[in-house]
């Protein structure tokens, strides 16, 4: 990346609830253009450690910057800004709302600007409707679900849903993407669809992905590195391969 620092670099970073540091002390860089696999045992840190990153969070001590520029404790909005996303499952309050509204939701809709500007232009508001609207329809298509786009969210499968929390990214000029575990739950063939849909978002877009991830085939089909996490901290990294020999991660799994 622009500082040969990696795009994203954390370094030292801990977030403790009470005493418990549920990170401690981790150091690590995403590179850009890389699908990056965050692995390692439960309670390993691997979700905090993304929920900070991504602004849910405040760190307890320690940066995180992007592209050199110091982003720690930044909100998640102004991350957004950036184009720094941290992928959500889709929130109870969005699951009677269709697919489509669920993706022209995202680039900040419901706004009290946008309700004011109702009052004052309610004729652009129409024009910029349909132009949401179609974006969202051209996520679809790329996503293959364009099928679904009057479905309700809450009546897709697990692996529709992961689908769909892409495509909300895609409303938006995201350069990195933090997804939180697709394989759970999501039969193979959806699988592979959604493998396929990063792996041309981050070819064709060049989308930078951190994927927290639990099947190694999905891993080894889809990201190099491989930083695996225990007790708050990274320890160890490396390709797949390197990984599956490495003797401390061999441990820290036995060890859970
Ligand atoms: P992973 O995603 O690797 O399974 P987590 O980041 O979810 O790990 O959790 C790491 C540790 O921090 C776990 O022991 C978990 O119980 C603890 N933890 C996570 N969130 C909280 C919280 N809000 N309050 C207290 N403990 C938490």
């Amino acid at each position: 990346s622009r500082w040969g620092q990696g795009m994203i670099q954390v370094e030292n970073l801990r977030k403790s609830f009470g005493g418990f540091h549920a990170v401690d002390g981790a150091n690590l860089r995403i590179e850009e253009g890389t699908i990056t696999a965050l692995i390692g045992p439960n309670g390993a840190g691997k979700t905090t450690l993304f929920n900070v990153i991504a602004g849910v969070l405040k760190p307890s001590s320690g940066r995180v910057y992007m592209d050199g520029e110091d982003i720690t404790g930044l909100p998640p909005h102004t991350l957004f800004g950036k184009g720094l996303l941290r992928t959500f499952q889709i929130a109870h309050e969005f699951s009677s709302m269709t697919v489509r509204e669920n993706l022209m939701m995202v680039p900040g809709g419901q706004t009290g600007e946008t309700l004011w500007r109702t009052w004052i232009d309610r004729r652009r508001i129409a024009s910029e409707e349909r132009a949401l609207a179609r974006k969202a329809d051209e996520v679809l298509e790329f996503l293959t679900i364009d099928h679904l786009a009057d479905e309700r969210a809450g009546n897709l499968s697990g692996g529709q849903k992961k689908l769909l929390e892409l495509g909300r990214t895609m409303m938006v000029d995201a350069r990195i993407v933090f997804l939180d575990e697709v394989g759970a739950g999501v039969n193979r063939t959806l699988l592979n669809t959604i493998g396929d849909a990063i792996i041309r978002l981050n070819k064709e877009r060049g989308y930078t992905f951190c994927v927290i991830e639990h099947d190694m085939d999905f891993i080894a089909r889809l990201c190099d590195p491989v930083i695996v996490m225990a007790e708050g901290h990274v320890l160890a990294e490396g390709t797949i391969e390197e990984i599956k020999k490495n003797e401390q991660v061999i441990e820290a799994y036995l060890g859970t």
